[in-house]
């Protein structure tokens, strides 16, 4: 780079126009704060996008991935290692399931749900309108919105956005319907919880017609609910779950975890990917929920949870507190979210808004009293600067 030229020249000319330019450029994080190049500290309350599960640089993070890095990074599926077997048998206690496939991302773990969905002979999968499943064709079919899937499609035949009501997807349901697919929170809408009794509903109504019940929980699985999976508060049991993001606390990791007879639809030769599993990740990961349950994070983001609420929804602008544990969902009064989180960045605070109606929080789960009290400060500053 020239003297001139800025690292915004040089993104805005090098890297693929599919996303904006960014507000800043970070060279390091450490606990629940990142640091951009001026050496300007950000209190992080969206921690990757619900992926830092442990915040940036946690010791057990650094100790897991460089320890796996100076022992075996990557073989193939050719063969097994320690890691992926360990990561699977932790992966299966907390949620209850049977079986695991690894792969690398949240939209891969999408696209092994649908080929699992295709087992079943069946064509049509039910998914809500304004859900969001990744950016894959396969996941994007999937996905509700509708101006993510209107640029490239024909995407694949079957897939029906249905409204997010417990009657709408009576009306959908029928014995031709191979998997419906909802997310137990809807993070990229806005974190916006599903009506009462959907879940339970989605059950019955699958079990009644043979169909799968697969849930997205790429952003609300890893303890970040209060449960290590948001289906867990609902009382029933899919027949599979995708995972992504928190579950690596920042090593790319997806996975698709399947329940009792789910467990048997793909057999031998039906699904891989090269790095899908690779002990360098699945140690990482291993480590990253070893030490959410040793440290009690799960149990931390209920109750950091219960408490950011009951201060967030007091605050004047904002109108509706959603979500679960540390997901959450702030409805404005306004339209205002892009400015309002504009304005936390100015004061070195970072949120997210998805919407110009609703803001995001996803912090590490690690967050404690001090991380509470200066987002509270930050955040309430913000609030006041917007006009
Ligand atoms: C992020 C996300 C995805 C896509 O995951 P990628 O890793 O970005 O491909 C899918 N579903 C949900 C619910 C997500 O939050």
């Amino acid at each position: 780079m020239s003297a001139e030229s800025t690292w915004q020249d040089h993104y805005g000319s090098r890297i693929m126009k599919s996303a904006p330019t960014p507000l800043a450029r970070l060279v390091r994080g450490e606990g629940c704060y990142v640091w951009d190049d001026n050496g300007k500290p950000y209190l992080d309350f969206l921690a990757g996008i619900a992926v830092n599960s442990l915040g940036h640089a946690h010791p057990v993070f650094v100790d897991a991935i460089s320890r796996q890095a100076a022992t075996l990074a990557h073989v193939s599926n050719y063969f097994a290692t320690p890691p992926q077997l360990d990561l699977a048998e932790r992966l299966l206690r907390v949620s209850g399931g049977d079986r695991v496939y690894f792969c690398n991302s949240g939209a891969e773990a999408i696209e092994a749900a649908i080929k699992l969905s295709r087992r079943t002979g069946r064509r049509r999968i039910l998914s809500l309108k304004d859900s969001f499943h990744g950016r894959t064709m396969g996941s994007l079919s999937l996905t509700g919105k509708a101006v993510l899937r209107e640029p490239f499609e024909p995407l694949l035949p079957g897939m029906e956005h249905i409204d997010t009501s417990i009657e709408a997807l009576e009306a959908a349901m029928g014995d031709d319907v191979a998997a419906v697919v909802v997310e137990p929170i809807r993070g990229e809408a806005g974190v916006l919880d599903l009506p009462e009794g959907f879940l339970r509903a989605a059950r019955d109504l699958t079990h009644e017609h043979g169909a799968l019940l697969i849930l997205d929980e790429i952003q609300t699985g890893a303890g970040r609910t209060g449960t290590w999976f948001a289906f867990q508060q609902h009382d029933i049991v899919p027949d599979a779950i995708t995972v992504a993001k928190g579950i690596g606390g920042g090593v790319p990791i997806g996975g698709l975890i399947t329940f009792g007879a789910a467990s048997d639809l793909l057999t031998v030769g039906q699904h891989g990917s090269t790095f899908g599993g690779n002990p360098l990740v699945t140690a990482t990961a291993n480590a990253v929920l070893a030490e959410i349950e040793r440290a009690g994070l799960v149990e931390n983001a209920r109750l950091r949870g219960d408490q950011l609420r009951r201060e967030l929804i007091a605050l004047p602008g904002v109108t509706e507190v959603r979500g679960a544990g540390l997901l959450i969902g702030l409805g404005l009064e306004h339209p205002s979210a892009t400015a309002l989180s504009r304005a936390a960045f100015e004061r070195g605070l970072i949120i997210n808004a998805p919407n110009e109606s609703s803001i995001r929080l996803a912090p590490p789960l690690i967050i404690g009293d001090a991380e509470v009290a200066e987002f509270l400060d930050l955040f309430t500053s913000a609030l006041e600067a917007l006009p």
